[in-house]
């Protein structure tokens, strides 16, 4: 049966593809293909892992107290027989031989498709074995994760050629933004998620990896099957579940027409990019890690705008990283740009981007009542000076191998800059004292908190340049959380008041003559390039696979009529229509 559902489009494109459903709490599988020499030593390694989940069974049976209920040794009857269960062990056979899929995937592959089956069932005795089935498969992957290396990592790309023909999407409820960064480069082409905002940053990590995606499609997990055909439509937010024939060759059509765009496109890479009457805009890449330096490079960024340094904090399993494992990422990223500038943000940690459970325990973070609002990025820096103070070293010691500069998010206070500028000075003077060569960084602020929008006088004095952080400025403009998709719909770039704080930030900055620059997602969608032109802004920070597509509408833009008409958007009560009316004429 063909279901067509809807949610939000956070990354363009169409993918086309087989459904891979994974559980929230399986997300961290490693999914990938094994080579077909390897398929048998997978098939073993799962037989390991279910002698050693029976082994451990049968000691936990044997060593049940006398007094232990009876129901617990009955428990641990099912789940034994679970584990020799022909057809389960066949089902994942099949998964290995067939798709080539690794024995961690396989495992987490046909726990789903045996979850529905027990979701569905009348009985509500049946219905709870699901619990039984899926504690029997978590305790099989920690088997398999004892089990030593498994084998060779396939690429993605060159699965394809032995056996998983067909492409890939992943259908899960939710991913967190650190769990996404684990499908750069695998094997899916697309994803779609139950939950999630347009400028979540597990939106804003599929961007990044530019494939087709769609949050906030809510049913998505429950109704997609395992192995189910998909549509995923990235620019209008549609999910077409087994499609017809005839549906699917006009998306196979726009799939080579979006294709043939992207590579006509692509050949503006080295064309500098000027407007219509003249003027210079800076196009910058924002990235996750230093290995994103080449994707910015390749698409003609001319520098990193906005480097998230705190994914190199997530899913440490309780340990940070050191100054010197900081430092070589950061001296990695600022050698790969050759010269051209890097803007390093220190830790925005915290909101929808958490530190894993152990980390957090570890430095005894609770969980925070309302996150948005609480401790994150430079409140959580200056909460951890020791910490602080490693990742400015770390930054610093960067600096001695290019250009570095520095970005300071979610500054609001008077107290925080007065804080972390002297958290700097001490740090610079630590390096000093220890002889280690740093160079002097620029300084900056992000503008994401409208208090510090309207105080731009006093930030002026302090920083050197700025970048506006639309995606958190329109969260806390409007009180809408960004990650939230039962509010997405009130989350709008185009409120009157969004535009006036914005406006107002750069035109603050450039009458002091100090540097603004946009690195919220409103930088890299083409709607708003005119707008923030027209607005005085000549740097924007995005996406490497954004970047073509807006330097388009730079090269065809006419920046001094723009600005004459800055007064259609400002002062409008539907700022949108007016303007978008504007550009027609
Ligand atoms: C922003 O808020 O616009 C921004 C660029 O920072 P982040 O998305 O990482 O919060
Ligand atoms: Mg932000």
């Amino acid at each position: 049966m063909s279901i067509q559902m809807f949610g939000l489009p956070v990354s363009r494109g169409v993918a086309i593809g087989r459904a891979v459903l994974v559980a929230s709490s399986r997300v961290d599988v490693a999914h990938y293909y094994v080579e077909p020499s390897t398929v048998e030593a997978e098939i073993d390694r799962i037989r390991n892992a279910r002698d050693t989940v029976a082994a451990e069974l049968s000691a936990l049976k044997r060593d049940l107290p006398a007094e232990a209920p009876h129901e617990l040794a009955a428990l641990l009857d099912v789940h034994l027989m679970l584990l020799h269960d022909a057809t389960l062990a066949d089902a994942i056979k099949h998964w290995i031989e067939s798709r080539h899929y690794n024995a961690e995937w396989a495992l987490s592959a046909q726990t789903e498709v045996l979850a529905r089956q027990f979701d569905e069932m009348e009985d509500e005795y049946l219905r709870e074995r699901k619990a039984d089935i899926e504690q029997v498969a978590e305790r099989m992957l920690r088997a398999l994760a004892k089990d030593g290396p498994p084998s060779p990592l396939a690429a993605g790309g060159a699965a394809r050629d032995f056996g998983g023909e067909d492409p890939l999407v992943l259908v899960a409820n939710d991913i967190a933004p650190a769990d996404m960064l684990q499908f750069k480069g695998s094997v899916f082409t697309g994803f779609v998620t139950d939950v999630g905002g347009k400028t979540s940053h597990t939106a804003i990590v599929a961007r990044s990896m530019d494939i087709p995606a769609v949050v906030g499609a809510r049913e998505a997990s429950r109704l997609v099957r395992q192995d189910d055909w998909l549509i995923i439509d990235g620019d209008a937010g549609v999910v077409l579940v087994n499609p017809s024939p005839i549906v699917l060759e006009e998306y196979r059509f726009r799939q080579r027409q979006s294709e043939l765009e992207r590579a006509r496109l692509d050949r503006l890479r080295h064309r500098p990019s000027v407007t219509l009457d003249g003027q210079a805009v800076e196009l910058l890449a924002n990235i996750e890690l230093p290995g994103d330096s080449a994707s910015a490079l390749a698409a003609g960024a001319v520098g990193v705008g906005l480097f998230r340094t705190e994914f190199l904090f997530m899913n440490r399993g309780g340990e940070l990283p050191d100054e010197d494992e900081q430092f070589e990422a950061y001296r990695r990223a600022v050698e790969a740009m050759n010269g051209l500038p890097v803007t390093i943000r220190t830790v925005d940690i915290g909101a929808d981007k958490p530190l894993d459970r152990l980390t957090a325990h570890e430095l005894k973070h609770e969980h925070a009542l309302n996150p948005a609002l609480g401790l994150r990025a430079i409140r959580w820096s200056l909460s951890e000076p020791a910490m602080f103070r490693q990742q400015l070293r770390a930054i610093l010691r960067a600096s001695a191998y290019g250009k570095v500069r520095l970005l300071v998010p979610m500054v609001a206070h008077r107290s925080e800059v007065r804080m972390t500028l002297e958290a700097l000075t001490r740090a610079k003077q630590q390096l000093t004292d220890t002889g280690q060569p740093f160079n002097d960084v620029e300084v900056g602020a992000m503008i994401e908190i409208p208090a510090a929008a309207l105080t731009m006088p006093a930030l002026l004095k302090d920083f050197d340049f700025f970048s506006i952080g639309t995606n958190d400025l329109i969260q806390y403009t409007l009180a809408i959380d960004r990650a939230d998709e039962a509010v997405a719909h009130l989350y709008d770039p185009w409120h009157p008041a969004v535009l006036r704080l914005i406006a107002d930030v750069i035109a603050a900055g450039r009458s002091a003559g100090k540097p603004v620059s946009v690195c919220g997602e409103m930088a890299g969608d083409t709607e708003f390039t005119e707008l923030l032109l027209a607005m005085g802004l000549r740097s924007f920070s995005m996406h490497p696979a954004q970047l073509p597509a807006v330097k388009q509408r730079i090269l065809r833009a006419d920046a001094a009529r723009l600005e004459q008409n800055l007064g259609t958007a400002l002062d409008s009560e539907q700022p949108a229509q007016g303007w978008r009316a504007m550009l027609d004429r």
